[in-house]
């Protein structure tokens, strides 16, 4: 294993995501980092235990040896939601003492609060679509529907970086599974020609249905999706467009309207959106927004919303008062203001970054940049070493992303301060020296 790291002379690390025994009993290796520290082999090491988060957007870390306050650059909590905010936090708790926790219930057996029924109408309103559906969990939103969607006899072409809920959905669904290049809408036409002529009647053809499958931002690259040219070659060959949303709801757009609004997509183009509730809304859940017609078929063909207990309902009032904010019916301008910030952040963290040197992947406007460290044991490195210094990142590698392409994933929130995001950039400049990873020339300093 010695292709991977001419520098590491004593360490093996090629795999550093996940449990090290679990690893070092398949690979037979030891896993250290690119300072020749063995990374933790304790059960569980892997996942810090938080005691709070709050709303200036830092954790509390409780380790071993001593409790850490840490500002957050790892979670998707893109409008700062996912904190006690003014107008959401007291609607919540309300809803607590009327409903519960837990309707303890499926949909169809009482399960259905007047929260769940206004919830449905905001999301439909907010996403641009004539009606939605909800779930308590947003991976459970694609891995089940996709199956009610599609099935044996019906062709899926997937995005090579699709998310794991997606992958799951599409292997549950016995439909054929074809993948095409991450983000390259040249390579899925190439993939659609194989299968279909162009123009061919849905009617005429091997397939009974095409669905395919996109994510508005890729969670992994932080890109956008190159919607327009998808819809328009999905358009060409009639097929279905599927896009999930879960990074760009609420995130991007003028109105947090996601990756249509941004670029202009028409919504009745995208015949199944998918977002989940867990990001920019600071809850938990996903929704599937479509026409009338497949809104009210996945409501009596989905096993998942007919026999799994509804969302939470202080969750459903969560989300509904956030978009309540977001649209500013809240009656202040902390919705737009927060849309506003959470752009200038995520376009000021990324050209800083770029400028000290750094590999950033993804574009402008998305809040989540991938700084590339490339080499598997720079990882553990990179994170130690600016949690060290108070700033929380979250590392990637193996098997999430390819053995050799590790980073460490920013995700960018507007309730960062300037000031926050200027410390943080100090710390990952420092580290960055430190680990090796500023693969570019930096740009001078301006005086
Ligand atoms: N889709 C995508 C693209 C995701 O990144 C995620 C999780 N980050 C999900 C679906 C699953 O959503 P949740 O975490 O809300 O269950």
């Amino acid at each position: 294993f010695d292709w991977w790291n001419s520098s590491n002379r004593q360490g093996y690390a090629p795999i550093c995501l996940g449990n090290e025994d679990f690893y070092t009993r398949r690979l037979y290796l030891r896993i250290q980092d690119c300072f020749g520290r063995p990374i933790s082999s304790a059960p569980d090491a892997w996942f810090d235990v938080v005691e709070r988060y709050s709303n200036d957007h830092n954790k509390t870390l409780k380790r071993t040896d001593k409790v850490k306050h840490c500002l957050n650059l790892g979670s998707y909590n893109y409008l700062g939601f996912a904190a006690a905010d003014e107008y959401c936090t007291p609607r919540a708790i309300e809803s607590l003492k009327l409903f519960s926790p837990s309707t303890s219930s499926a949909r169809a057996d009482g399960g259905t609060t007047a929260l769940h029924k206004e919830l449905e109408e905001y999301v439909a309103n907010f996403v641009g679509k004539p009606a939605a559906i909800v779930f308590g969990m947003g991976y459970v939103t694609n891995s089940a529907i996709i199956p009610v969607l599609i099935g044996k006899g019906g062709l899926i072409i997937s995005d090579s970086l699709n998310h794991s809920s997606i992958i799951n959905g599409a292997r549950g669904s016995g439909a054929t599974i074809r993948v095409f290049q991450h983000n390259t809408p040249s390579h899925l036409e190439n993939v659609l020609r194989e299968q279909i002529a162009e123009g061919q009647p849905r009617t005429h053809r091997p397939w009974k249905k095409i669905i395919v499958v996109v994510e508005g931002i890729y969670s992994m690259e932080g890109e956008l999706c190159k919607l327009p040219e998808v819809v328009s070659i999905c358009k060409k060959y009639k097929a279905y467009v599927y896009l999930d949303e879960a990074h760009s709801i609420g995130a991007v757009g003028r109105t947090g309207r996601g990756v249509c609004e941004l670029l202009a997509v028409d919504t009745a183009d995208v015949d199944v959106m998918m977002g989940t509730f867990t990001k920019s809304f600071g809850s938990c859940g996903g929704y599937i927004a479509g026409s009338k017609e497949l809104i009210q078929f996945l409501k009596y063909a989905c096993p998942a919303h007919l026999y799994g207990t509804s969302i939470s309902p202080p969750a459903a009032q969560q989300i509904i008062s956030a978009i309540k904010v977001i649209l500013g019916e809240d009656g202040s301008s902390r919705g737009a203001q927060k849309l506003a910030r959470i752009r200038e952040n995520s376009n000021f963290f990324r050209s800083e970054l770029q400028k000290m040197g750094f590999e950033v992947l993804g574009d402008n406007d998305s809040p989540i940049m991938p700084i590339m460290l490339y080499n598997p044991s720079k990882i553990p490195a990179f994170s130690r070493e600016c949690l060290k210094q108070n700033v929380a990142v979250v590392t990637v590698g193996f098997p999430a992303t390819p053995l050799l392409l590790g980073r460490a994933r920013i995700c960018i929130s507007a309730s960062h301060s300037r000031e926050d995001l200027i410390n943080a950039l100090e710390v990952i400049s420092k580290v960055g020296d430190l680990v090796g990873i500023k693969y570019f020339p930096a740009e001078p300093k301006k005086e």
